[in-house]
C-alpha cells in the first residue's frame, strides 16, 4: 500500500507509452471540486512520467499529526470549504518541488488556487529558470458537480478517486489496484460543496484570466467522459510544450520596469500569435 506522500508526490514509470514530451513539461491543473482533474492528473502524471503534486493530499497529510495547531489550522480550512493560508500551502509545495523526483518536471493538481499563489509560483519557477508549458481548466457546469460528488468514492491511502455513475470501481466500493475498502471524503457534503464552489468561483476563476494573458490556458471540456477528457489534455499539453510560450526568468532580467515591460511585451506577443495562430501560419 502506498503512503499518502507517495500520492502526492509521486513519479510513476508504469506507463509504457511513449511519452511525447523530450524536455521538461510543467502543467498546471485547475477545476472545481469533482470536475475529474484527480483523475485526469494521475493518467498525465503517468503518460508523461512527471512528478505529481496535489496540494489536496499534502495538505491532508499535513493534518495527520493531531497536536499540530497547522494542522488543525488546515483541517478548520478544508471542512469549510475555504481555502488554507498561502503561505502553508506555498511552503509545502516549496519543499516538495526541492524533491529529486520533481527537479525535473512536475504536475500541480490544485495548485495555484489564488493569483497570489500564482505570482509566488511564477517567482519560484523564475528562480529555477523554468517555465509553465500548459495550464488546464476543466470547465464543467456548478449542478453536475453537485451530482457527480454527491457519488464520489475514494481509496484513501493513494488519493484514487471514482464515481459510482461515471468512473465505478471494478468491484463495488473497492480499490480497483489493491482491493481495499473505498470510502467518502469527508468535504464532499452539499454544505462543505456550496462553500468549495463560492470559494472557486471567487478565487480561482481570476486566475484564470492570469494565465490566458501568458497565454498557456486551455479550457477542457470536463462533461466528457474520462478518457475522451484525458486525450483532449494530452493533445492540448503536446500543442502547447511546442509553443515558445514566454519565459519569466529572461523578463526577470531587468527588475526596473518589469511590471510594465511585462504586460505590454504579453500583450503584443499574445495577439501576435493568435493571430498567426488562427491563420494557419505557426
Ligand atoms: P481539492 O481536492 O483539490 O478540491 O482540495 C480540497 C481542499 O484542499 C480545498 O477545498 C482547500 O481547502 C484545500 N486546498 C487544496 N489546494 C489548495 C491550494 N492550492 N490553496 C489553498 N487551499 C487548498
Amino acid at each position: 500500500m502506498s503512503s499518502s506522500s507517495e500520492a502526492s508526490t509521486k513519479t510513476s514509470s508504469s506507463d509504457n507509452s511513449q511519452s511525447s514530451l523530450q524536455q521538461d513539461a510543467n502543467i498546471v491543473l485547475i477545476g472545481p471540486p469533482g470536475s475529474g482533474k484527480g483523475t485526469q492528473s494521475s493518467k498525465l502524471s503517468v503518460h508523461y512520467k512527471i512528478c505529481q503534486l496535489s496540494t489536496s493530499d499534502l495538505l491532508r497529510q499535513a493534518t495527520q499529526d493531531q497536536s499540530s495547531s497547522e494542522g488543525q489550522q488546515i483541517r478548520k480550512a478544508m471542512e469549510a470549504g475555504g481555502l488554507v493560508d498561502d503561505h502553508i500551502v506555498l511552503s509545502l509545495v516549496n519543499k516538495n518541488l526541492t524533491k529529486p523526483e520533481c527537479s525535473n518536471r512536475f504536475l500541480f493538481d490544485g495548485f495555484p488556487r489564488t493569483i497570489n499563489q500564482g505570482e509566488q509560483l511564477e517567482q519560484l519557477l523564475a528562480s529555477k529558470q523554468k517555465r509553465l508549458d500548459a495550464v488546464l481548466e476543466y470547465a464543467i457546469s456548478d449542478d453536475l458537480l453537485k451530482r457527480r460528488i454527491r457519488d464520489r468514492l475514494i481509496h484513501k491511502p493513494s488519493g484514487r478517486t471514482y464515481h459510482e455513475e461515471f468512473h465505478p470501481p471494478k468491484e463495488s466500493m473497492k480499490d480497483d489496484i489493491t482491493g481495499e475498502r473505498l470510502d467518502r471524503r469527508s468535504d464532499d457534503t452539499t454544505e462543505t460543496l456550496n462553500a468549495r464552489l463560492n470559494t472557486y468561483h471567487k478565487q480561482t476563476i481570476p486566475l484564470i484570466d492570469f494565465y490566458r494573458q501568458r497565454n498557456i490556458h486551455r479550457c477542457v471540456d470536463a462533461t466528457k467522459k474520462v478518457n475522451d477528457a484525458y486525450q483532449e489534455s494530452l493533445e492540448i499539453v503536446d500543442y502547447l510544450h511546442k509553443q515558445p510560450t514566454y519565459k519569466p526568468a529572461s523578463i526577470d532580467q531587468n527588475p526596473v520596469d518589469k511590471n510594465v515591460l511585462s504586460k505590454n511585451f504579453l500583450s503584443i506577443y499574445n495577439s501576435v500569435t493568435s493571430v498567426l495562430r488562427d491563420h494557419g501560419l505557426i
